[in-house]
Parts: structure tokens; sequence; C-alpha cells
């Protein structure tokens, strides 16, 4: 099956509901076993892996519909709902790590991930290092004995470079640790993790599977040896998400791919004009053919999502203001993968210590959303007319 179709098959099971054809919400703490054999042979079955309704929290078919569907679209064995993007990645690094042991992490991460490696994963006695995200095999030189995971994010938190993870991968399997990946930019559409050497691979379900910037969602997907430490991390620390918003990740995941196409679309199309733009110093994204990582996004990837960053030429902080204040269309906010455009001002220069980067021409991030990009570009031109006149 090819992933338009998997994504409005996977996960449905209208025979266990009264032909409906979406699974439905199912609100359950508690759940009643009809004698003392069925529960035993129920917690039997889940201990056997098995996706027993035992009790709310360890899952119920509204969390699996969502779980089985995007476990078959990254192309792993199971996934693991999580409350948020960021709980899935603190919880997917704290299930495979203990005292002691090192963690390698790129140093173009999502914000909120490096700082959870800061202050709790070093409070815990976990030793991280930060490498360059452009490493490659490089990356060998930074495993140690007691490395455990390597993390990777391709392409980075607002810089945007392209990971060599099938390189990476090697490496790191013949010292004999593991790959986690967050593969929020992509989605499970655009990059196929585990065909890439990935062990464990994160998706902000919030971002593109939601697509409706009302919900917060987070997944985790691993291979079949790399599940069962995974699974119990999770249940150990009760990590689960509410139903309702399990729901409208799944309803959102139906859409995915006709909305992404439009996202890539969108976004090639406003990159490529903001290319041609004198107050532009350069565009960050990686379809475009003068990107470092093009090569590599080509021969890796499917596809490009929406979000790219661009470098606007050194100005002062009215023209910025200027600039960003007054867009019509752009709201200003965190978070991305809904259907409406956003715009961000950002300095990774606080957050990086493997490799410099200089601000001085001004980071700015930019979703684009599924507006007619024709409004779009009217919109960031007004924009440069107000920031013209503040030079
Ligand atoms: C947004 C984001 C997260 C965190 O997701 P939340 O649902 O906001 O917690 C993690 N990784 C990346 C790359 C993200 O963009």
């Amino acid at each position: 099956m090819k992933d338009e179709t998997k994504l409005v098959v996977a996960g449905r099971d209208p025979e266990s509901n009264y032909g409906i054809v979406n699974v439905p919400v199912y609100h359950a703490s508690t759940v009643l076993f009809d004698s003392l054999s069925d529960l035993q042979n129920r917690f039997k079955d889940r201990n056997d892996g098995k996706q027993a309704v035992t009790y709310g929290r360890v899952g119920t078919p509204t969390s699996w519909s969502l779980e089985n569907a995007v476990a078959e679209l990254e192309g792993g064995y199971r996934s693991q709902i999580f409350p948020s993007g960021l709980a899935a990645c603190a919880h997917a690094m704290q299930a495979f790590l203990k005292a002691g042991d090192h963690l390698l992490m790129t140093d173009s991460v999502y914000g909120p991930s490096r700082t959870y490696c800061e202050t709790v994963l070093k409070r815990f006695g976990v030793e991280v290092t930060y490498y360059n995200p452009l490493i490659g095999a490089g990356i060998s030189e930074l495993i140690r004995p007691n490395t455990r995971i390597v993390f990777v994010e391709s392409p980075g938190s607002q810089t945007f470079e392209i990971q060599d993870i099938p390189a990476i991968a090697d490496k790191t399997h013949k010292a004999g640790a593991i790959v986690m990946m967050d593969n929020t930019w992509a989605s499970p559409l655009f990059y196929k993790p585990f065909e890439h050497g990935v062990d464990v691979s994160i998706q902000a379900g919030t971002k593109y599977i939601v697509g409706h910037s009302d919900v917060m969602m987070g997944l985790v997907t691993a291979t079949k040896e790399a599940w069962p430490t995974l699974q119990a991390g999770a249940n150990l620390s009760g990590q689960t998400a509410g139903p309702d918003d399990v729901y409208l990740a799944q309803r959102g995941l139906r859409t995915l791919s006709v909305r992404l196409k439009q996202h890539m679309e969108n976004g090639i199309k406003v990159a490529e004009w903001l290319k041609g733009r004198e107050e532009v110093h350069s565009v960050l994204h990686p379809a475009l053919s003068d990107h470092p990582g093009h090569d590599l996004w080509k021969r890796d990837f499917l596809g490009a999502s929406g979000l790219f960053s661009m470098r606007l030429n050194k100005l002062p902080k009215e023209a910025l203001a200027a600039f960003l204040d007054d867009l019509k269309l752009f709201g200003m906010g965190y978070s991305w993968g809904g259907y409406e455009s956003l715009i961000l001002y950002a300095d990774p220069s606080h957050s990086r210590t493997a490799t410099n980067w200089d601000n001085t021409n001004p980071l700015i991030r930019l979703h684009i959303g599924l507006e007619d990009t024709g409004d779009l570009i009217e919109d960031l031109s007004e924009g440069f007319d107000r920031l013209r006149a503040k030079l």
C-alpha cells in the first residue's frame, strides 16, 4: 500500500465499532473484567505485548487507532502516545538511559530538548556531549564506551542543517548504541527513519499530524528490538494522553498527504521569492538547490514541509519590528504545522556549544500555510516596504 492509502485505512477498525468510520472516543479509567481468569488472562496478554484493554492509562482502542497508524506510516514496529512532543522526546531518552551513560546530542536540536538534557538528564548523572550536525561518519570519534544514544534531528531546528543519518547510524550501531531521531519536520510521509538506520523515531504530533494548531500530542515509534525498552519506560512513568486529543490527532492524520504536499509547494514558492529579495541575506530551505544540505536531502527525503528560515541583511531593530509587527496573514507565535502561516524571530546563537552561530543577519523562521501564495507574498512584500522605510 502507498502512504496515501495507509493514511486512509491504517488504525481504523469499523468491524469492532458498529461500522463507525472513525474509531470512537473511549473515555476510560476503570475497565471491568468478567472473572478472575479474564483479569489474569488479559494482563497476561498485555504483558505478552498484545493490545489488551486493562486500564485507561495503559491504552484504549482510541489510542491504538493513532499509534497503529503512525507506526505503519513511520515504518516501525509499534508507537507510543505521549501528551506532547517534548514529553515524547524526554521520555524516549529517559527510557534508554541510566546514571553514568553518555548521550551524543546534535547541536541544532529543538531548544527545549536541549534544556531537558542540561537540567533533568544531568541531574540524574547522564553525560551529554553536543556535536556538529554536519559531522556524519565523524561521529565515531565522539562515541565512548558508555555512549547509549546518538540523537539526531534533521533538518536542525531553526537552522535547517541536513544530517547524514545513514553514516551516523552505521558508526553508532557498530559501537553498540542506538540512534534516536526527532522526525517532526518531515513527518512520517517525507522521511522514513527506519530505512535509514534509526532505532527510535519521535513525532511532535502537535505539528503536522494534528495539523490544526489546537492539540498537543507526541508519538514515539520504535523497531521491534527497541520497543520493549521504550514501552516499559513510558508505562512506568505513566505516559498517556486524553482521548479527545487523541481522536483529533487521528482525524488530522487522515488528510496529512494533501496538506503536506500543499505546504511543500507553497513553501518552495515563497522561499524562492524571498531568495530574490534585496532585503534577504539567505534562505535556509533544503529543497532549494543552493542549500548546503540539498544533495543529502534529495538522497534521503521524499519531500519538504512548509517550515524554513531566512536571514535578513543586517538591519536596525525598528526596521525588523516594522517588518514583523504589521503582517496581516503571518501570525507571530510558537509551534507550526497548522493550516495557517506563522513567522518568528529567533536567535540560535545562545544555544550552541559545538558550533558557532552568528546572528548578525537576523534569523526569521517561517511556516507557510495553506493560504494562496500570491496573498502571502503580497503580505511579505508590504512588510519589506515598511522595513525599508526604517533604514
Ligand atoms: C514543537 C517541537 C517539539 C515539541 O513538541 P510540543 O508538542 O510542542 O511539545 C519537538 N521537536 C520539534 C522539532 C518541534 O518542532
